[in-house]
């Protein structure tokens, strides 16, 4: 396909999302200020975050425009050159490049991929220390830097730590009032939370520990519902921020996140626009909000459909399974992480199998179609008796409800009591996956992720800011595997080149935990 003709397919697909979207925003207006999203636009528009940060900006006066990577470069696997498309803001149909700022918003380690095909497909210099004064100031921030953004670093003007609703507006004041490219990153720089990305090559600061929004900011909620979205016609709001449990192998465990912020049941309700058919309550710990289902009854008897992320096996109750139905949920999804009791207890993951029991006998009874339970392998210790309890309980829940269990392979992120912990390995992970599926006899749905992709996103999860060269390196020989796995054996690095956030605090109270933590990475062939 000629470039030509790419770009008015790109713009024709980019005026039917727009009129297919619902929103009381104004979105015709200019903007200076772009925001993008690493992954496509259906995924995109499912984030809260990068939703609530694009309200934001609008009702402060900021304006900013969203920018999307083109669907066809979503595969991570993808020969390099990639196709030719236009990336084009949603609302100006204007290229990326011309914006004076760009806020991106990154969800996990492998949209770093995204992020590299976007800027390299937009003609911006994918490297911070390699643009000048005429091209746009980066920065970068998003789920991922709560636990490791350090391979964000060579990619970012600035770097934003944590929740942004405060500090994103904050910045773009500090950059837009500065004279100067290098004085308005600095400026933006010496607010709390930030940290200048590698504008001098070689030259990475501190990682900044994770901002917390102020109240009066919360609860976030969607700007626009459509269609097109993974969450599709779904309005999204956060009843709570954060989660005061301890799972061991989660970035937002309460003691490194600062714990749950739970919002009267009135602010959230307040929020919701009329036309919002179908609301979706997100948050870290949803299940643990003292009046979830109070609010489920609330919405259900608006005459509203009612989806909630993060169900809890121990939290079911018959009212709430009963409201659950009436508002749409078809499916109960649960999660158990640890695999057999004494993962459970050693990740303390406070679900028993007796709850993931009794979770099974009331979806039974309240007529769902099928019941699909979250599942971890190779976390630290995890054995094949380990595997074979699984393949116990599995069968058990089995013959009471139709079940589905999906799986993913631990990777130890930073910020977390499991950091530095080795991971499992590919092969051992499949072999693992292949006792349980030989096990379960067809009779359990097996959704198994991919423990390649687990690899890499553990190395990218584990390495200081090197891993960002090693990515530029995998995308530009093709994004597979073993692109990936070539591409970090052939780039020098450091271990644990940067300390993160509570690890500082960690060692000042551990003394020699550095030596500790520091596990060294495994050799790669
Ligand atoms: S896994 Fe869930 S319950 Fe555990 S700390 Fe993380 S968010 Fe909280």
């Amino acid at each position: 396909m000629s470039h030509a003709s790419g770009k008015s397919d790109e713009r024709a697909l980019i005026r039917a999302r727009r009129d297919r979207e619902t929103t009381t925003l104004r979105l015709a207006h200019p903007a200076e200020v772009a925001l993008a999203y690493p992954s496509p636009y259906r995924v995109g528009m499912s984030s809260l975050g990068f939703q609530t940060l694009y309200r934001l900006l609008n009702e402060q006066g900021i304006g900013t425009h969203r920018v999307f990577l083109p669907d066809v470069w979503e595969p991570l696997a993808l020969p390099w050159p990639q196709p030719s498309r236009p990336v084009l803001s949603i609302e100006a149909e204007r290229p990326l490049s011309s914006y004076a700022i760009i806020g991106v918003s990154v969800a996990y380690e492998l949209e770093l991929a995204g992020l590299i095909r976007l800027f390299e497909g937009a003609g911006i210099p994918l490297l911070a220390a390699e643009r000048g004064p005429r091209d746009p100031i980066v920065l970068i921030g998003g789920p991922l830097t709560n636990s490791n953004p350090s391979a964000l670093l060579p990619f970012a003007d600035l770097l934003i730590a944590g929740e942004a609703e405060h500090l994103l507006p904050a910045a773009i004041r500090e950059l837009q009032g500065a004279h100067g490219r290098r004085a308005a990153i600095e400026a933006a720089g010496a607010l709390p939370n930030t940290c200048i990305g590698e504008i001098d090559r070689g030259y990475f600061a501190p990682l900044p520990p994770p901002a917390r929004a102020p109240d009066d900011l919360l609860p976030a909620y969607s700007a626009i519902v459509t269609p097109e979205a993974e969450l599709a016609d779904i309005f999204l709001v956060e009843p709570e921020r954060g989660c005061s449990r301890r799972c061991t192998f989660c970035v937002m465990r309460g003691s490194t996140a600062g714990g749950m912020r739970i919002l009267d049941m009135e602010r959230p309700l307040a929020v919701i626009p009329e036309y919002a058919r179908r609301v979706g309550l997100v948050g870290a710990a949803v299940t643990d909000l003292p009046h979830l289902e109070e609010l489920v009854a609330h919405l259900v008897e608006s005459g509203r459909g009612v989806a909630v992320s993060s169900l809890r096996a121990d939290r079911l109750t018959p009212r709430f399974l009963r409201d659950l139905e009436r508002g749409g949920y078809r499916t109960i999804t649960v999660a158990s992480d640890g695999i057999s009791e004494r993962m459970r207890l050693a990740l303390d993951r406070k679900i028993r199998e007796q709850h993931l029991l009794r979770a099974a006998a009331l979806i039974h009874e309240h007529g769902f179609h099928r019941m699909k339970i979250y599942q971890m392998i190779g976390a630290p210790g995890e054995t094949d008796a380990d595997v074979d309890e699984l393949i116990r309980l599995a069968l058990e829940i089995a013959s009471i409800q139709r079940l589905t269990l999906t799986f993913s392979t631990f990777v130890a992120k930073r910020n977390t009591p499991l950091d530095g912990q080795p991971f499992l390995g590919v092969k051992e992970a499949e072999a693992r996956l292949q006792r349980i599926r030989a096990g379960l006899r067809g009779r359990v749905e097996m959704r198994p992720q991919s423990p390649r992709w687990a690899h890499v996103e553990y190395l990218l999860a584990q390495w200081g800011p090197e891993a960002g060269y090693a990515a530029i390196r995998a995308v530009h020989d093709g994004g597979r595997y073993a692109d990936w796995i070539r591409a970090f054996a052939a780039t020098p690095h450091a271990p644990r080149a940067l300390r993160y956030g509570d690890e500082d605090a960690w060692e000042r109270r551990k003394g020699k935990a550095a030596e500790r933590r520091g596990v060294p990475l495994p050799v790669l062939a």
